[in-house]
This record gives structure tokens, sequence and C-alpha cells, in this order.
């Protein structure tokens, strides 16, 4: 089965949750062959979230559409999870996006990377995802590596970044996703990356699907693709949530 829990309908405030705005998502996943979808908008537009008309487009198209969140996890985390809890969410993506207040992935602010020793910044960046990861806020960690974007590599070993986190995440339940977006990016591969996902495999870290679609025309982009793959490498389920609770459906 084919899932893809990350796609921002709204994108970055092009769109709105309308009928006629969404349908092309929707459409375009059942063209993808995906059977279940899930909408993850970014924090930033909590109010504006349509769960109803999400509901109601689910099954006038017959497809399962899940409402997620992608949730920028920092120092207001907890005050954050207060929030959240008014809504009724399928799932909470956590994903950081910023270091030290500095928006890394964002191409305005690539010049960023120049003034780190990489080293340095992938301990921040992953000192940060630990916190993530052992806070209990979220379900899924969102694209664990975002910080390789745009190619930078550390000297050490990526083991010893993650491995201590990914042990941490199996004893707390979350699910890595595995995120298409960043074959597009200049890293030009997906996050996390194999290596990552070979630990993952190991410690028995449960794995879900998306696309990080900002855009209609890349709802599903490169998941049939990549789930094949996570079949060879030995993955036989992929994760989704439904309300809170995690489902586990077959790869193949
Ligand atoms: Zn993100
Ligand atoms: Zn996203």
């Amino acid at each position: 089965m084919l899932i893809d829990l990350h796609i921002h309908g709204m994108a970055h405030g092009e769109y709105s949750h309308s009928r006629e705005e969404l349908l092309p998502f929707i459409q375009n996943a059942k063209g993808a062959g995906i059977s279940i979808i899930g909408f993850a908008e970014h924090d930033w537009y909590l109010e504006d979230i349509n769960h109803a008309l999400l509901k109601n487009l689910g099954e006038e198209n017959e497809m399962d559409i899940l409402v997620g969140v992608e949730v920028d996890h920092g120092g207001n985390a907890l005050q954050k999870a207060e929030e959240l809890s008014k809504y009724d969410f399928d799932y909470l993506i956590g994903s950081i996006h910023e270091v030290n207040g500095w928006p890394f992935d964002h191409p305005d602010h690539r010049d960023g990377f120049s003034k780190w020793d990489i080293d340095s910044l992938y301990s921040e960046y992953f000192s940060l995802m630990e916190n993530l990861i052992s806070c209990g806020i979220y379900d899924i960690v969102g694209h664990m590596d975002l910080i390789k974007i745009y190619g930078h590599r550390p000297n050490k070993n990526i083991d010893d970044y993650v491995r201590p986190l990914l042990k941490t995440a199996a004893e707390k339940d979350m699910v890595v996703e595995v995120n298409t977006s960043g074959v597009y990016k200049p890293v030009g591969e997906i996050y996390p990356g194999r290596r990552i996902l070979e630990i993952c495999k190991q410690l028995g870290v449960p794995i879900t699907l998306g696309s990080d679609a900002h855009l209609p025309g890349h709802v599903g982009r490169d998941i049939a693709m990549t789930s094949e793959m996570l079949v060879e490498m030995g993955f036989k389920e992929v994760v989704s949530f439904h309300g809170r609770s995690p489902r586990f459906h077959c790869l193949t």
C-alpha cells in the first residue's frame, strides 16, 4: 500500500483549505495510486485547517484522508503542545527548520552554512533532534537529516549522531518519516539517507512516508519508487495514524 502523510495543501500560504484548491491534491494522489493521504500543514496555519472539509472530501472521493500537522520544534514546545491539544489531529510531525533562530533550509539563508564548522552544526542540529524525539509530544520525526539539504556532510560518522537518538525513538514508539522531497533539493537524496534507514531497520524503528508536497503535482512524488527501495532494504510495513493511534500497512 502506498501512503503519503506529508502534504501541504496550503503550501506557504499560497493556497487555502477550500474545496476547489484541495481537490487537485486529492486527484493527483489518486493518479499516483496513493491509498492514504495526510495533510500536514505547518503549525503556523493551525486556525486555517478545515478539518470538516477534509473529512467530507475524503468521503466524496473515496480516499482515506488524514489530518496531521507539521510542528516547528523549538523552545516553546510545551506551550505549542497545549495549543495543539485543542484540535483533533490524526498525527503530529515534529520537524526542525531552525538552528539558533537561523532558518537553515531556506534558500535565502543558505550562506549561513559558511559561518559554521559543519561537525559543530551537526552536533547542534542533532541535539535539537534528540530533544524533539525525547519530549513525547510528536508521533513522527520529520525529515530527520534535513541539515544535509545543501550537501554539507560532517567528518564524523553519521552513526555517531543518530544511533543514540534512534534508540530513544524505538523506546518512545516514535515513527521516522521517509521524506522524498530531498531528491529535488541540492543534496539530491531522500531524508533520511540510506545509512540512517539501515539503523532504523536494525533497531526496529517503524517508518512512514511523505512527499512534502507544496503543489498538487508533487503529491505522491517518488513514493512508489521509494516504497520499493524500502522493501528491498527489508522493511515490511509503513505506519499511518488515525486519531494519534498507529496503524501498520503492508508495503507490498
Ligand atoms: Zn519540514
Ligand atoms: Zn513539510
